[in-house]
C-alpha cells in the first residue's frame, strides 16, 4: 500500500488499460479535516470528527427520506490514488499482498466505502462521522446501511431460492 504515490520493495505494478471514467458522475464532494494522505485515518471511526457531505444539484432531491437512517454507506472516489499496483506492501517490509485482499486506496478503480453515522442534515449537506478521506474527495453514492434497510419492493423468486438450485441453473447455462 502506498502512502502517497511511491512504489516499495517487492511491490508490483502493471501497465493498466487506459483509464476511462466508466460513466461515473460525481454527485457531490466530501469536506473533511484532512488535507494529507499521511495524516488521514486509515479507516473511519464512529467517534471521528464531523465531516460534511455536500450534494450537488440536481441530486439534492435524492436525499429525501435519508434522515430515517442512522447509518449510511458512503462511496467515494479516491481521486489521488495510483491505480496500477497488483501486489502491495502495507507495512513496507518487503512482504506483499494482492490488492484485492486489502482495503488499500490503491486499486484499479479507487472506490472507497465507509459506514458513516448520520448526525444531521442542513439542506443539501449531510453531517456525518466515520469517514477517512481527504478534504474535497468526490462523492459517488449514498445508500442506507444494508443492515438497517428492508426492501420496499415486493420479494421475487430469487429471494426464496436456495443457493444450490441457483448454482445448478447457472451450471446448465455454462
Ligand atoms: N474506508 C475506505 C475503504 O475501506 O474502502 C477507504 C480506506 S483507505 C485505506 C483510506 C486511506 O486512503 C486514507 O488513510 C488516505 O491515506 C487515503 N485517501 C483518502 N482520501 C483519498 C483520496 N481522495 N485520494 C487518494 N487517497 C486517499
Amino acid at each position: 500500500m502506498v502512502r502517497e504515490n511511491e512504489i516499495r520493495k517487492a511491490e508490483m505494478a502493471v501497465e493498466p488499460p487506459p483509464a476511462s471514467d466508466a460513466g461515473l458522475v460525481f454527485i457531490g464532494r466530501i469536506r473533511t479535516p484532512w488535507t494529507s494522505r499521511l495524516t488521514c485515518p486509515r479507516q473511519g471511526r464512529a467517534d471521528g470528527p464531523i465531516c460534511r457531505i455536500e450534494l450537488f444539484e440536481p441530486w439534492v432531491a435524492a436525499l429525501d427520506g435519508i434522515e430515517r437512517f442512522e447509518r449510511l454507506e458512503v462511496l467515494y472516489w479516491l481521486h489521488l490514488s495510483r491505480r496500477d499496483l497488483v501486489r502491495q506492501s502495507p507495512a513496507d517490509d518487503g512482504q506483499t499482498y494482492g490488492t484485492f485482499s486489502l482495503r488499500s486506496p490503491v486499486r484499479p478503480n479507487p472506490i472507497g466505502t465507509s459506514i458513516a453515522h448520520l448526525v444531521g442534515r442542513e439542506g443539501p449537506v449531510l453531517l456525518v462521522r466515520g469517514l477517512d478521506c481527504l478534504d474535497d474527495t468526490p462523492l459517488l453514492d449514498l445508500k442506507p446501511d444494508r443492515s438497517l434497510f428492508t426492501p420496499i419492493a415486493p420479494p421475487q423468486p430469487g429471494d426464496f431460492e436456495i443457493g444450490d438450485s441457483q448454482s445448478a441453473a447457472m451450471a446448465e447455462r455454462t
